[in-house]
C-alpha cells in the first residue's frame, strides 16, 4: 500500500486574516511538490469570521475540511481533534499564522516517506523574537519537564509529522488532560528532527497572555509528570533535618540550665512549618483537582459539525 496522503492539522483561534493566506500557501507548496494532502482547519470557537470564511473554503477547494468546535477548548483540543478527523497516512500540526514555515513540511514529508521514521520533529532554532523573560521562562519550564520525565523537550514545538501508527498510539491515549508536545515524544517511535526558524506572525495577535501562559505551564507540568508531589517528599525530609538538629540544640540548652528566653525560635519554627505544611497541601491539592478532572471523563472537545466539499458530515467524537 502506497503512504502517501499527508494530513496538515491547523488550529484556529480566531484567525480570519489567516486562514485563506495560509491555505493558499500550504496548498500551493503541496502541489508544487505533488503531495496528495489535505487541510484540516479546527475552529476553536473563534469569535470572529474564521468559521464562515473556512465553510466557503471548503465549498471551493475539496483539499479542506473544517472542524468546529461547540466553544473554545484550547489548542491542545483543537490539535487532538484535528487527530482524530484526519485521515492522511501522516498527520502534520502547524499553526495558522505562518510561523511553522510551510516549505519545512515538504522536507519533514521527505524524509517520512523515504525512511523508516515515523515522527519527524520540528525543533525550533531560535524562539524567534520573544521576550527575554518568556525565553528565561520556557528554558526553565522545558529543564523541569527533561528533568523530571527524561524526554528531551528543549526547542521542542507543535510542528511535527507524526505517523499513522503514531497518530493512532495518541488516538488511543485515554487521558483528559494533554500535553501534545510530551505525549508525542512518550510514545517513542522512531524520531527524526529537523530544524526551523520561527517566522514572525503573518496576521493577527498571539493568543497567549501572561496568566495564560502560567496556567499552560503548570497544567502541563502537573499532567505529565508527577515531579511536584516529590518536592514535598525532599521539603519533608530537609525540613526533618533541621528540626532534628535545632531540637537537638535547644535539648542541649535546656540540660544546661541556659534555655533560651525568647520565643522566636518557636515562632520562626512554626511560621516555617505551617507553610512548608500549606506548600505541600496545596501541591497535593492540585493533583487531587487533576485526579477529580480525569475521573469526570470528560470529553475533551465538542465538535459542533464537520465540513467536507461544502457539504455537512457527522464530526468524530471523543470518546
Ligand atoms: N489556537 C487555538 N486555540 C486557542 C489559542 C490558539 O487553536 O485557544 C491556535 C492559533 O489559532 C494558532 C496556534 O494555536 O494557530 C498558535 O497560537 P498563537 O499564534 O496565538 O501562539 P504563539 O505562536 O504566540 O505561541
Ligand atoms: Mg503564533
Amino acid at each position: 500500500m502506497a503512504k502517501d496522503l499527508l494530513s496538515i492539522v491547523i488550529p484556529s483561534y480566531n484567525e480570519q486574516g489567516n486562514i485563506e493566506h495560509t491555505a493558499e500557501v500550504v496548498s500551493k507548496i503541496m502541489k508544487d511538490n505533488r503531495i496528495p494532502y489535505e487541510l484540516v482547519f479546527v475552529n476553536d470557537g473563534s469569535k470572529d469570521e474564521t468559521w464562515d470564511i473556512l465553510t466557503s473554503l471548503t465549498r471551493t477547494d475539496p483539499n479542506v475540511v473544517a472542524v468546529n468546535f461547540s466553544r473554545n477548548f484550547g489548542k491542545e483540543a483543537a490539535i487532538f481533534a484535528g487527530l482524530r478527523t484526519a485521515r492522511g497516512d501522516a498527520v502534520v500540526l502547524m499553526d495558522c499564522d505562518l510561523q511553522h514555515p510551510p516549505e519545512v513540511i515538504v522536507e519533514m514529508y521527505n524524509i517520512w516517506k523515504y525512511n523508516d521514521v515515523d515522527v519527524v520533529e520540528g525543533r525550533k532554532k531560535d524562539r524567534g523574537r520573544e521576550s527575554k523573560v518568556y525565553k528565561a521562562f520556557s528554558l526553565w519550564f522545558y529543564k523541569l519537564i527533561n528533568s523530571s520525565s527524561g524526554l528531551d523537550m528543549s526547542g521542542a514545538s507543535d510542528f511535527k509529522l507524526l505517523d499513522r501508527s503514531v497518530v493512532d498510539s495518541l488516538n488511543d491515549m485515554p487521558e483528559r488532560l494533554t500535553f501534545f508536545r510530551a505525549m508525542s515524544s512518550w510514545v517513542g517511535y522512531k524520531t527524526e528532527k529537523v530544524y526551523f526558524e520561527v517566522a514572525e506572525r503573518a496576521a493577527g495577535e498571539s493568543k497567549w497572555s501572561v496568566s495564560s501562559l502560567i496556567k499552560y505551564a503548570v497544567s502541563s507540568i502537573t499532567s505529565f509528570t508527577s515531579a511536584p508531589l516529590h518536592i514535598v517528599t525532599f521539603c519533608g525530609v530537609v525540613t526533618f533535618l533541621i528540626t532534628l538538629i535545632l531540637g537537638a540544640h535547644t535539648l542541649v540548652n535546656k540540660i544546661l540550665g541556659n534555655s533560651a528566653q525568647g520565643f522566636s525560635t518557636v515562632i520562626i519554627l512554626q511560621l516555617l512549618m505551617s507553610s512548608i505544611i500549606m506548600f505541600s497541601l496545596g501541591i497535593i491539592g492540585y493533583y487531587l483537582s487533576k485526579i477529580y478532572e480525569e475521573i469526570k471523563k470528560r470529553p475533551r472537545f465538542i465538535i459542533r459539525n464537520v465540513v467536507r466539499n461544502g457539504r455537512e458530515q457527522n464530526g468524530e467524537k471523543d470518546d
